[in-house]
C-alpha cells in the first residue's frame, strides 16, 4: 500500500498523529476517535517511509488479543516480515527481555511464572512454615501488599511502618526469598526485575535504548508507576536534545477510560509523559467514528459528571441512531432470558452473532446469561472467565511439565506429587517441607539427598518424573503432554466427579494448544522440547508455559473467530467495539459497585462512572441496558433500585421499559402487588399518588422513584402502561 493510501481516510488531527516527527507524542482523546487505528497506522507509516525498520519499533498493548489483533491488521496493510518487531502487553515484553538475559537478572534460565492463585497460595504456605496465623492475618492483604509494593517498584527493605505492618513486611521478604529459590516469578515481579535489570545493567540498557526507536503505548491511561519508569528507563526521557526523549515515545490515552485504578494506575502519568517527555501540546482528536450520535451524546453527559477531567469533547457525522433501551426485569433469570431472546430475534433478522456483546460489571453475573444463551441454543464465547489455563486439570499437566523442565519448583512440586494419590498425605507433606526448609533446599533436593534411603512413594514419584523427562527428550512438545496424561493416569484421578468427560477433554486439550502454540511461533512440530529454537536460547517447553500463564484464555480467544455472541465484564472490553451492545446488571450496588463507596481513594464512584463510559462507548448501533427488580447474588437475595448512572443521561435518549407483568395469570399492574423476596420484604407502596404514564424504578417501598414522563418520552411507549405489551428491540437501520 502506498503511503497516500494509508492516510487517505484520516482527519487532519488523525494525520497530523501519524505523520508527528520522530519525538515524543502525547495523543490525548475520547473513546472511539481512531487512537488505536492511528498508533497502528503511524507504525505502518514509519515503515513505509523508511523512518524506522521492524526491529526498531515496539509497541505495547493492553491485552495479548490486542498485541495479535494490531499484529495482524499490520500485516495487511505493510509487505514487510514482521517477525523482528516487538507487540506485546508490558508483561510480555518483559518475559522476553528477561529469558534473553535471566542470568543477568539474576533468575535461572528455566525460571516459571505463577499467577495469582500460585502467588496466594505461596503466601499461605510461606505464612504457614513461618508460623503467622492466617486468621489473624489474611493471606490475601499479605498478597496485595506484596503487589502493590512490587507495582511500586519497592522491596521489602524499602517498606516502612506507613507503608505496611511488621507481619506484613516479614512476609513478603520470606515470600521474595522463597521465589528466589524456587524460581518462580509473579506478574508484579516481571515487571520489576525488568525494570531493575534495565537499570542496573547499563550493557542491556544501551542496548534496548539503542534498538527501539519508536515506542508506541495503547491506553496509556492505565499504566501504573513502574510502567511508567519502565517506559522512562526504554525511551529515555531527558536523554535526547533540550531535555527531550532520546526514543520517540508515541502515547494514545483517554483519561475519561482509566479504569485500573485499583490496580496502581495512575491517571498522573499523562502530566508526568508532557513534562518528563518534553511532550508539546497533546494532540487531541474529538471525532468519534464508532456510535451512533445518541449513543455518543449520553457517554457525554454521563462522563460529564466526573470532577478533574483533562476534558474534552466528542461528536460524530454519523447517524442519529434508536435511543437507548433501558429495560427492567423481575429478576436475574428473566434479565438474562430477555437478553438473550433479543438477540435470537435480531439475529434471526439479518445478523450473525459475534455482532452482540453482553457486557458486565462482575464476573459472578455471566453464568446465569450463559445458561439462557445454553438454555436457547446461542452460541457465545465468554472473555476472562473461567480460562481454559486456571482450571484444576489443565494446571495440574502444566505443574507436570514443569517439573520436567526445573524439578527445584516446588509450587508445581506440591501440585502433583500426591496427584493422583500416592499415598503421600499432608503430614508426610510437612515433613518434607520442614526438613526442606531447614536444610535451605527445594522439596526436589531435599527426597534427592536421601539417596538410596528414600521412602519407596517418594521414590516412585521421582522415578516418574526422572523417567518422564528422559522419554520426553526424544518426543515433541505434543506428545509429551500426551505422554504425562497417560503415564500419570491422571484421568483417575477425576474418576469420581461429575464433570470427568469435561476434565479429560481439557486436559486433552493443552496437547492441541501445544501444537498450535509451535504452529503460531513457526517452530518445527517435531522440534524437541527442550532444544533451544532461536538464539535466545529459549526451548518450545519454556516458552509454552510461560505463554500458558501469561495468556490464560487462549483457547477461548481461539473461539472469537467463530462467529459467537461475545459475552465479557466491562474490563475485558476495553478497547474494542461491537454494533449491538448489552450491559447487564445497570443497578446500585452492581454498576457502580457496592465495593466503590468504601474506596474512595483508589477511584470510587467516578471509577465507576469511567466504567459506564467504557461500556457505553463499545456499542456502534445500539445499545440496550438492562436491571433487574429482584437479584440473587451471593447467595442472597438483593433488590437493587435501577442505577444512579441511568439518572445521568438526558431523558430524551432513553426509552425506559419498565417491567410488564407476563399475559398470565392476567395482568394486574404489578406496581400494586404485594411481592415477599428474600427476608419478608413488602412491595406495595400503595399510599402514593400515582398517575398513568409514571415510571417506576427499584423494588422495595424505600427505594422507589418516580419520573413523571416529559413531552418527549410521551411520545414512546417508553413508560409504564399498565398491561401494555413489552416491545421489542427496535430494528437495525
Ligand atoms: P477506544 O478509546 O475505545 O480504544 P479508539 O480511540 O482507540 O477507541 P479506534 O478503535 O481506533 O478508536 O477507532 C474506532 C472506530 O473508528 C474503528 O472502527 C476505526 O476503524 C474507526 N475509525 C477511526 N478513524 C477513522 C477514520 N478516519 N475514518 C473512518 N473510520 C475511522
Ligand atoms: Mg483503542
Amino acid at each position: 500500500m502506498h503511503s497516500s493510501d494509508l492516510l487517505a481516510n484520516l482527519n487532519d488531527r488523525q494525520y497530523a498523529a501519524v505523520t508527528a516527527p520522530d519525538k515524543s507524542v502525547l495523543i490525548l482523546a475520547g473513546a472511539g476517535s481512531g487512537k488505536t487505528r492511528v498508533l497502528t497506522t503511524r507504525i505502518a507509516y514509519l515503515l513505509q517511509e523508511g523512518r524506522a525498520n521492524t526491529s526498531e519499533i515496539l509497541a505495547v498493548t493492553f491485552t495479548n488479543k490486542a498485541a495479535k489483533e494490531m499484529l495482524t491488521r499490520l500485516e495487511a496493510i505493510v509487505p514487510y516480515d514482521l517477525r523482528r518487531m516487538w507487540v506485546g502487553t508490558f508483561h510480555g515484553l518483559c518475559n522476553r527481555i528477561l529469558r534473553m538475559h535471566a542470568q543477568e537478572a539474576g533468575l535461572p534460565k528455566t525460571f516459571q511464572i505463577i499467577d495469582q492463585s500460585d502467588q496466594l497460595a505461596l503466601v499461605k504456605r510461606v505464612m504457614q512454615s513461618a508460623n503467622i496465623d492466617t486468621e489473624t492475618t489474611d493471606p490475601k492483604y499479605v498478597q496485595n501488599i506484596v503487589n502493590w509494593a512490587k507495582e511500586n517498584g519497592l522491596r521489602p527493605s524499602h517498606l516502612t511502618d506507613g507503608d505496611a505492618d511488621s507481619t506484613a513486611r516479614s512476609v513478603y521478604e520470606l515470600y521474595q526469598t522463597t521465589c528466589e529459590r524456587e524460581g518462580v516469578v509473579d506478574f508484579a515481579e516481571l515487571l520489576l526485575r525488568c525494570y531493575e535489570l534495565l537499570e542496573r545493567n547499563e550493557i542491556v540498557r544501551r542496548h534496548y535504548q539503542s534498538r527501539f526507536r519508536h515506542i508506541l503505548v495503547d491506553e496509556f491511561q492505565d499504566t501504573n508507576v513502574l510502567q511508567y519508569r519502565w517506559l522512562q528507563i526504554l525511551g529515555g526521557a531527558g536523554m535526547g536534545a533540550n531535555g527531550s526523549s532520546l526514543n520517540a515515545v508515541f502515547a494514545v490515552g483517554d483519561d475519561d477510560q482509566s479504569i485500573y485504578a485499583f490496580r496502581g494506575a495512575n491517571v498522573g502519568n499523562m502530566a508526568d509523559f508532557i513534562r518528563d517527555f518534553r511532550v508539546g501540546e497533546p494532540i487531541r482528536l474529538e471525532q468519534n467514528y464508532r456510535s451512533c450520535a445518541v449513543i455518543l451524546d449520553a457517554a457525554n453527559a454521563l462522563i460529564a459528571h466526573n470532577p478533574d477531567r483533562l476534558g474534552k469533547e466528542l461528536w460524530t457525522a454519523g447517524e442519529r441512531g434508536d435511543r437507548i433501551v433501558v429495560k427492567e426485569l423481575e429478576d436475574d433469570r428473566e434479565e438474562a432470558d430477555w437478553i438473550v431472546r433479543q438477540i435470537k430475534a435480531e439475529y434471526e433478522r439479518r445478523h450473525s452473532w459475534k455482532n452482540f456483546a453482553v457486557l458486565y460489571r462482575t464476573n459472578a453475573q455471566s453464568r446465569g446469561i450463559e445458561s439462557a444463551m445454553t438454555a436457547h441454543g446461542v452460541p457465545y464465547v465468554v472473555y476472562g472467565g473461567l480460562r481454559f489455563f486456571e482450571r484444576a486439570e489443565v494446571k495440574h499437566v502444566l505443574a507436570y511439565l514443569r517439573l520436567l523442565v526445573n524439578p527445584y519448583d516446588d509450587a508445581s512440586f506440591r501440585r502433583i506429587v500426591n496427584v493422583p494419590m500416592r499415598g503421600i498425605g499432608t503430614k508426610t507433606l510437612g515433613d518434607l517441607s520442614e526438613e526442606a526448609a531447614s536444610k535451605g533446599l527445594s522439596l526436589w533436593a531435599t527426597i534427592e539427598s536421601w539417596g538410596s534411603r528414600i521412602p519407596p512413594k517418594f521414590f516412585v514419584f521421582k522415578t516418574l518424573i526422572e523417567k518422564l523427562r528422559a522419554a520426553s527428550e526424544e518426543m515433541t512438545l505434543p506428545d509429551t503432554v500426551k505422554l504425562i496424561i497417560r503415564t500419570t493416569n491422571l484421568a483417575e484421578h477425576f474418576r469420581k466427579e461429575r464433570d470427568v468427560e469435561e476434565r479429560i477433554g481439557n486436559m486433552e486439550e493443552v496437547a492441541s494448544a501445544a501444537a498450535g502454540f509451535l504452529r503460531n511461533e513457526g517452530i518445527p512440530e517435531d522440534a524437541s522440547p527442550y532444544e533451544p529454537f532461536n538464539e535466545e536460547g529459549i526451548t518450545p517447553i519454556g516458552a509454552f508455559l510461560a505463554q500458558a500463564t501469561l495468556e490464560a484464555g487462549d483457547k477461548n480467544e481461539d473461539q472469537s473467530t467463530q462467529d459467537r455472541v461475545q459475552m465479557m465484564t466491562v474490563h475485558a472490553a476495553k478497547g474494542l467495539e461491537f454494533p449491538y451492545v448489552f450491559i447487564a446488571g445497570a443497578e446500585e450496588g452492581i454498576f457502580p459497585h457496592f465495593s466503590a463507596q468504601k474506596e474512595e481513594g483508589r477511584g470510587g464512584v467516578p471509577e465507576e462512572r469511567r466504567l459506564m463510559y467504557v461500556a457505553i462507548t463499545r456499542a456502534k448501533k445500539q445499545l440496550v441496558i438492562t436491571h433487574a427488580r429482584s437479584r440473587m447474588m451471593y447467595g442472597n437475595h438483593f433488590q437493587n433500585p435501577l442505577s444512579s448512572f441511568i439518572e445521568e443521561i438526558p431523558e430524551g435518549l432513553l426509552d425506559m421499559r419498565p417491567w410488564v407483568a407476563p399475559e398470565a395469570p392476567p395482568p394486574k399492574p404489578h406496581i400494586w402487588r404485594e411481592r415477599t423476596f428474600g427476608q419478608a420484604s413488602n412491595w406495595a407502596p400503595r399510599d402514593k399518588n400515582y398517575q398513568k404514564g409514571d415510571r417506576f424504578y427499584g423494588s422495595s417501598s424505600a427505594q422507589v422513584k418516580v419520573r413523571r414522563p416529559t413531552a418527549a418520552t410521551t411520545q414512546s411507549s417508553g413508560y409504564w402502561v399498565p398491561g401494555s405489551a413489552d416491545k421489542e428491540l427496535p430494528s437495525a437501520k
